[in-house]
């Protein structure tokens, strides 16, 4: 069953209400409150919702002290109440938080370093609170820009909230219209050569949009392609794609809200593994480990008439306090070698899981790049969601938090914070082993 066969907005791995009656008491009333001030349209994980009040590292505990071993949560990227983010919010909060209309060294030391990080093209920052902020306004410089409309997606792609961003993220499914604008392209998967394949969807789309009267815009991808499944291979395979929308006239976004800040292990950027320099780059979610804040990376001549005509001003976006928690990250991505650690942990959890999935009859491929892995699970061939929602759930039972993606919802994600050991991925694969090959 697709996800978009499922209840309006049904999420992978989802908790159901209707088991509701099969929890504690006191967990029972946690959710009803809660569904009552925050209304229908939140979903919780898990089939036994989780309660949890502290993390550290990459542990988290709940509220009766049971331990939770994390391998989904990519915001706390560094690990979970990092004492060296902490220490920066907490300094920056006492002296001083304003916002982007003052002078302020912070916010300019933050861009400098991010974009130190980056190809030297891309050499403005603006910064946002979220990464759908960050997507809205990249799309909103895209058709300034380029004076179309056309914007080219995956086929169960995400790329955020706001009105703008909701109508290019199929995932959200039938409930959320899609624009007329948007044309979704195969995410780029399967045997044979993904990049020609990739672009000759891209190609299709282009042709479609420009009969259409919208012209093309802009083709945004998540570089890891997360919510279509975990795509990161071969690396290039972007290549001909990105060329194609450009002899269109159009832009190439990198959305790395989901692959950006090492998550990869080879590079600080998904786009990198693509060999590719964006028009725009969007980031986010792992920028504050969990401090709000987002940005939008660009070509400078990309922005310069947009920026001249429409006057930007975002009032927490890059205030001082986000810009210290977004340079305190670099800073411990750089001094404790996440970026390798991300690489070197990655591939051994990935051997790890192939290992496993060797004599298992449910687990079939697994991909990723660094510490961002995906793992289909199968009955007989074919992708099973629910089957892989029981394992998720299963999992949680024993203390190990994953979740499940793709358009099925037959794809494990696992994304731990970058900071995990060698003990914590055998801890993993030890729990993970007798569920799948029984
Ligand atoms: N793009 C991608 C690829 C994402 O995964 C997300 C969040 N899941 C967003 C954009 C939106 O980010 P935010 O939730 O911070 O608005």
């Amino acid at each position: 069953m697709t996800l978009a066969m499922q209840a309006p907005g049904a999420m992978a791995n989802g908790f159901d209400a209707a088991t509701a009656g099969d929890l504690p008491d006191e967990m029972q009333q946690l959710i009803a409150r809660r569904a009552r001030v925050l209304g229908p349209a939140y979903r919780l994980f898990y089939r036994e919702p989780l309660h949890i009040v502290r993390g550290k590292g990459v542990w988290l505990e709940d509220a009766q002290g049971r331990r939770y071993l994390d391998l989904y949560n990519n915001v706390a990227s560094v690990g979970h109440a990092h004492p060296a983010v902490l220490d920066a919010i907490d300094r920056q909060a006492r002296q001083l938080n304003t916002h982007t209309r003052y002078l302020h060294e912070t916010i300019l030391d933050c861009a400098e370093a991010i974009l130190g990080t980056m190809p030297e093209a891309l050499a403005n920052i603006m910064f946002t609170c979220t990464g759908s902020e960050a997507n809205d306004l990249a799309l909103r410089v895209a058709w300034h820009r380029t004076g179309a409309k056309g914007v080219i997606v995956t086929t169960n792609a995400y790329h955020g909230v706001t009105s703008v961003v909701s109508e290019i993220s199929p995932s959200l499914g039938a409930g959320v219209p899609r624009g007329d604008h948007v044309r979704i392209v195969p995410a780029p998967q399967g045997a044979g050569d993904v990049g020609a394949a990739f672009a000759a969807g891209v190609e299709a789309a282009i042709a479609d949009l420009q009969a259409s009267g919208h012209g093309v815009a802009a083709l945004i991808c998540d570089t890891i392609f997360s919510s279509d499944g975990v795509y990161a291979d071969p690396p290039g395979f972007l290549a001909d794609a990105v060329a194609a929308v450009r002899a269109a006239g159009g832009l190439f976004i990198a959305d790395e809200v989901q692959p950006g800040f090492a998550r990869t292990g080879a590079a600080m950027w998904g786009f990198q593994r693509h060999g590719l320099v964006p028009d725009i780059v969007t980031m986010g979610k792992p920028m504050g480990n969990g401090q709000p804040v987002a940005a939008m990376a660009i070509q400078p001549d990309v922005l310069a008439d947009f920026g001249a005509k429409a006057r930007y001003f975002n009032t927490f976006g890059g205030s001082p306090v986000a810009c210290a928690a977004a340079l305190a990250v670099l800073g411990v991505i750089r001094d404790e070698g996440l970026m390798e650690n991300s690489a070197t942990l990655g591939a051994y959890l990935a051997d790890g899981l192939r290992g496993i999935a060797k004599t298992s009859a449910i687990l079939g491929d697994v991909r990723g790049a660094g510490l961002f892995v995906g793992v289909d699970v199968e009955t007989d061939g074919q992708p099973d969601g629910p089957l892989a929602a029981r394992l998720v759930s299963d999992l949680r039972d024993r203390g190990v938090l994953i979740s499940a993606t793709g358009p099925d919802g037959n794809v494990l994600k696992i994304r731990p914070p970058l900071c995990i050991g060698r003990a914590e991925i055998d801890h993993f694969l030890a729990v993970i082993a007798p569920l799948v090959t029984s």
